[in-house]
């Protein structure tokens, strides 16, 4: 079958290469792919930075973002042949630490996790996968090619869960705005789930015009282009979806009392900036603010997720997904072409 593989550690090595067919080692659910989403995480990988093949192997299968059809699967294990299926991407770490030990692998104590077409296992970015029944989750069939949405979503539910568990630490918390900084397909989602939540939803993104500003407005949200607004709006939740050393500094201090600043995006080390760490501690000890990073999801996150996903408009869900590629051409899947914000390959085209 064919699979998306590269050399990790090695840039630019990636290739549409013939491989075995999944080992049966990997789950007892044989799944055929429809789907594939790309993000940042692929590109890092391609570009050698980031990512480790398993064990002993020479190439990594890619793709962690999956969208598939159950092919087979055992009696009793809640799934049939024909059901669409979205993958996990991390496993627990074999000690496992606490965390692993109680199913909160996205919380991992000692990084020795390993992660679906990242890290040390193979990927979904082949023509046929396979899954361990408690590492698939059945999608809406009525979601259809979106449900390859549910592994970006389930990132948010993630990041929605730890926001509001750290908001009632005050048993009066009560937020009304939402700053997301970054309308690519996390800030969006972001978004997404801040207007399910009725919250007064504010977009920053350096684009002009374009899709995103239209998806924020159906959401009900404002986009804002001026970086004056991350300073200005004194939001109660920030959500950071760009990774940006310059956009996270000046979110630090930035929202109102009790503010929560949550970091999603992954940035490279050695971007520096000034930044007033006086101001920012001094802020936020007198306020009680908090800054925290969240990663990965666990299967409750993904569930949270699936949720989400049913309860939002499909035509507003469509419109992240901005282009498909068929699988002879996923190089271009890659390319970041203006106005792209979920790119896919295709496995049935
Ligand atoms: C994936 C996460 C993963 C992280 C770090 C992200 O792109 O969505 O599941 O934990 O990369 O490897």
């Amino acid at each position: 079958m064919r699979a998306i593989t590269v050399s990790p550690g090695l840039a630019d090595s990636a290739r549409l290469d013939d491989v075995p067919e999944p080992p049966p080692a990997d789950g007892a659910v044989l799944v055929r792919s429809l789907a594939l989403g790309v993000c940042g995480t692929d590109r890092e990988i391609l570009s050698g930075a980031y990512g480790s093949a398993p064990p002993g192997e020479p190439r990594l299968v890619l793709g962690h973002e999956s969208l598939g059809e159950v092919e087979d699967a055992p009696e009793d294990c809640g799934l049939a042949a024909g059901d669409l299926v979205v993958g996990i991407v991390r496993r627990p770490d074999p000690v496992p630490c606490v965390a692993c030990a109680a199913g909160e692998w996205d919380m991992c104590r000692n990084g020795r996790y390993t992660e679906r077409g990242i890290k040390e296992r193979n990927g979904y970015g082949a023509e046929r996968f396979r899954l361990e029944p408690d590492f698939a989750i059945k999608v809406d069939p009525a979601l259809g090619v979106l449900g390859v949405l549910l592994e970006p979503a389930s990132i948010l539910a993630k990041a929605w869960d730890h926001t509001e568990r750290i908001g009632h630490r005050a048993r009066a918390w009560q937020p009304k705005c939402l700053l997301v900084t970054g309308a690519g397909p996390i800030g969006l989602l972001a978004a997404l789930m801040g207007a399910q939540r009725g919250l007064d939803v504010h977009v920053f993104d350096r684009n002009r015009g374009g899709p995103k500003e239209a998806l924020v407005h159906d959401l009900g949200g404002s986009y804002h282009n001026d970086t004056a607004t991350l300073t200005r709006l004194a939001p109660d939740i920030v959500m950071e979806c760009t990774g940006s050393s310059a956009v996270i500094r000046d979110c630090l201090g930035a929202t109102a009392a009790a503010g929560i600043v949550c970091l999603t995006g992954v940035s490279e080390p050695g971007r520096t900036v000034d930044l007033d760490i006086g101001r920012v501690n001094r802020t936020m000890v007198l306020e009680n603010d908090t800054v925290f990073g969240v990663v990965n999801a666990n299967r409750r996150h993904y569930e949270m997720a699936a949720d989400a996903l049913a309860r939002a408009d499909r035509g507003w869900l469509a419109r992240l997904i901005t282009r498909r590629v068929p699988l002879e051409r996923w190089r271009e899947a890659l390319e970041h072409r203006r106005g792209d914000i979920k790119v896919i390959v295709d496995f049935v085209q």
